[in-house]
């Protein structure tokens, strides 16, 4: 599975609820927990590997041989945000840039457990920064969205590396064109959200 890159659009996409858990979701769900260890990524969105649905997943560990740590969240909603923290982000899809975001310091999230029960958890300090980290991919919103104009200041001409990167890979048919990309999220859509 390839870690789409900023700035695909399909990471701007606000993502749709998923309608059943099958085989496909769960297969789905077993290879973008695979993808995230080997990127070495401590939480992966849904739209981050190309499927415009609400899933992510979690590790705050980061590391397979600790699956007591690993989460699925299907159809998350943030319930209640408490506090306020200031924590040092990346993202896989950002590779090698790395800001302070302030987020809450509490949060409590519902959502559908793998088995199709409900889950519901409060989370604090790192995983309650994760947790909205990778709840606002499923809205199409980004970390650097979140940073003062000073922050993002100071990564701007990464920022600008990765849309050349990004221009580049599309002329060469690396990645899909943004038009590819609109037709591909209608299909997935269809398949999982309806
Ligand atoms: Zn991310």
């Amino acid at each position: 599975m390839k870690v789409l890159s900023y700035p695909n659009p399909v990471l701007f996409h606000k993502c749709k609820p998923v309608t059943s858990i099958n085989q496909q979701l769960r297969d789905l769900i077993a290879e973008m927990l695979q993808t995230m260890y080997e990127f070495r990524g401590v939480g992966l969105a849904a739209n981050q590997v190309g499927y415009p649905i609400q899933l992510f997943v979690m590790n705050e560990t980061g590391d397979f041989e600790k699956p007591e740590n690993e989460y699925v969240f299907i159809n998350p909603v943030i319930l209640k945000r408490k506090g306020n923290q200031v924590d040092q982000e990346g993202c896989l899809s950002f590779p090698e840039i790395y800001a302070n975001v302030n987020r809450a310091e509490l949060v409590e999230i519902e959502s559908i457990a793998i088995d199709g029960s409900i889950q519901k958890f409060q989370w604090k300090d790192r995983p309650a920064t994760i947790v909205q980290h990778e709840y606002d991919h499923l809205n199409g919103i980004c970390f650097v969205d979140r940073l003062s104009e000073l922050s993002l200041h100071e990564i701007r001409e990464e920022l600008a590396d990765l849309k050349i990167n990004y221009e580049g890979d599309v002329r060469l048919g690396f990645t899909p064109s943004a038009e590819e990309t609109k037709k591909r999220i209608a299909d997935l859509e269809k398949q999982f959200c309806e």
